[in-house]
């Protein structure tokens, strides 16, 4: 089969692991600073603290920026769960914002029009709002900026989809446009840590507290002691956190892959070139990138008709080329239906959802794969 997504791991991959094996950390020691600050040096961001995945880095930049009972969060349904149970996690309310027709991610016009319609209306306005790069393409985050001073809410990137992509010439995860950005290391990915995630930020506030958070909420800096201490042993927990600490093992994996980043995302914009060329039929639909973007290109999502998505499918599994769908919108889960979401509320993401198929993409794969992919595709086109 050839999988949607895989991960590309070299000798020098499995030497950098193997060597954190041979030393005296494995969990969190020396090398996971040097992967964050290495991460952050490429982002142009100030600082990033590095997780056990992209919906641990979720989790506590909801918590870093205030989002508990009685707050609101808007993504888009077009993502994956963890973009909105994030702020179910810390007892706020979520709200979704249907994505642009064109390019599959959040409307800035439909944020727009929201927002004015809950002032308008008295009704609650949100206290974050989660744009998802999807498929590695960056929203167009300067409008979505410019509505959070207007309106008062703060920004957390989900770039899961987008490390090594850019916008407006700056690499995706500067927090220029944001207060948090995240990165997801998960093997499908641009970058792998097996697990994995990264949250940045240019807030030394709140890299203090996803920093705490990420460790029980203990701090063992005597400046932040509230009691006497007692002996060097002294340590305080201060807040409720978590154990969300990414392993020496995982840092080594991500600091190798990292300095593969160029060669992967110029290897996938490649193989999405050459899709897009081939492509262009009327019965599929692509991606539109604005000028200001360049994609990272997770996923190569096409649409088709969507009494025919079925069809397309099941001919592209049977030819053992292991498509899948991206996404099923996330309000029509049956756990937040029950939360009294329904269909028709978020049109363009329910086209999305009915209409999508994943190509095989990753920087492994082989033209002779992609090829055949492109033919099953043409035979497929032809019939419609
Ligand atoms: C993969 C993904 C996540 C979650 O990443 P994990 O590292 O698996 O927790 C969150 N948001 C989006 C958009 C993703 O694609």
């Amino acid at each position: 089969m050839i999988s949607y997504g895989r991960q590309s791991i070299s000798e020098a991959d499995i030497e950098a692991v193997v060597e954190v094996l041979r030393s005296d950390y494995l969990t969190q020691g020396p090398v996971v600073p040097v992967f964050e600050a290495a991460v952050a040096d490429m982002c142009q961001a100030d600082s990033a603290v590095a997780v056990n995945s992209a919906t641990s880095a979720l989790h506590i930049a909801c918590l870093a920026l205030g989002i508990g009972p009685g707050d609101t969060v808007w993504t888009v349904p077009n993502t994956f769960v963890a973009s909105a149970n994030c702020a179910l996690f810390c007892g706020a309310n979520v709200d979704f914002v249907d994505i642009d027709s064109e390019t599959w991610c959040l409307s800035v016009s439909q944020l727009e029009e929201k927002l004015q319609r809950h002032q308008q209306k008295g009704l609650s306005l949100p206290k974050v709002v989660i744009p998802v790069h999807f498929a590695g393409q960056s929203c167009d985050m300067e409008p979505i900026a410019r509505l959070a001073e207007i309106y008062g809410f703060r920004i957390i990137e989900d770039a899961s989809h987008a490390i090594g992509g850019s916008y407006r010439g700056e690499p995706v995860g500067s927090c220029r446009y944001s207060d948090i950005s995240v990165f997801s290391f998960h093997p499908v990915k641009i970058i792998t840590t097996g697990e994995g995630g990264i949250a940045l930020t240019n807030r030394p506030d709140l890299y203090r507290r996803m920093r705490s958070l990420r460790t029980h909420g203990i701090t063992r800096n005597p400046a932040q002691f509230t009691r006497q201490l007692e002996g060097p042993w002294h340590y305080e927990q201060l807040e409720l956190g978590f154990n969300f600490r990414m392993t020496d093992l995982q840092g080594a994996l991500g600091l190798s892959q990292l300095s593969n980043l160029p060669v992967f995302v110029d290897g996938r914009n490649r193989l999405a070139d050459t899709y897009s060329r081939k492509l262009r039929t009327q019965t599929i639909r692509l991606q539109f990138i604005p000028e200001t973007v360049r994609s990272a290109r997770h996923l190569y999502v096409i649409r088709v008709p969507s009494q025919k998505r079925k069809h397309f499918f099941e001919c592209l599994r049977e030819e053992n080329i292991g498509v899948n769908v991206h996404y099923l919108p996330v309000h029509l889960q049956p756990y937040y239906r029950n939360l009294g979401f329904s269909e028709n509320q978020f049109p363009e993401s329910e086209a999305h959802g009915k209409e999508a198929i994943s190509l095989p993409l990753y920087p492994g794969l082989k033209e002779s794969d992609q090829l055949k992919v492109l033919l099953v595709l043409e035979r497929l086109s032809s019939e419609i």
